[in-house]
């Protein structure tokens, strides 16, 4: 069992007002919705979440040391071509992912009209089939920031294992 090991990612961001105009961006996809995250990045908090469980299994820290949102590079940019690198960063250490479980945290939107597109987008990205990378949502029970509908928060757990 030595040749395994488990990460877990958290990631939470606030609405942008609907007058920013940003695209709600969730696992790669756009999502329509009335408003969307607010960040440096797309805000693509799921990824973020995943990408943090993904660095956090390979023992190589968190998001924040490899890309932080001070550095203009940043701006703006695609979390799908930042979880690229962070693949890359995994498979040259020796690393593959075996499955990946994301769990999108909030009331609105709902996911599921939006679920097998996420999987088909991000599922290649890690090297793996659709069925290996679970994609959920829970809400809170309108309780607490998410709740209120401030924001969204996402979790992630991943194991990988070495080549
Ligand atoms: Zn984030």
């Amino acid at each position: 069992m030595t040749g395994l090991r488990i990460g877990q990612g958290f990631d939470v961001h606030r609405f942008a007002a609907p007058e920013d105009g940003r695209p709600l961006v969730l696992m790669g996809c756009e999502v329509p919705h009335d408003r969307g995250l607010a960040g440096h990045s797309d805000a693509d908090v799921m990824i973020h979440a995943l990408m943090d469980a993904l660095l956090g299994a390979a023992g190589l820290g968190d998001i924040g040391q490899h890309f932080p949102d001070t550095d203009p590079a940043y701006r703006g940019a695609d979390s799908a071509q930042l979880l690229r690198r962070v693949m890359g960063d995994l498979s040259e250490r020796g690393w593959r992912v075996v499955n990946a479980d994301v769990c999108l945290i909030g009331e609105r939107p709902k996911i599921g009209p939006h679920r097998e597109r996420m999987r088909g987008r991000i599922a290649p990205l890690l090297g793996l089939a659709a069925e290996a990378l679970n994609v959920k949502a829970t809400t809170t029970e309108k309780l607490g920031f998410t709740g209120r509908g401030e924001g969204l928060a996402a979790q992630a757990v991943v194991l990988i294992e070495r080549i």
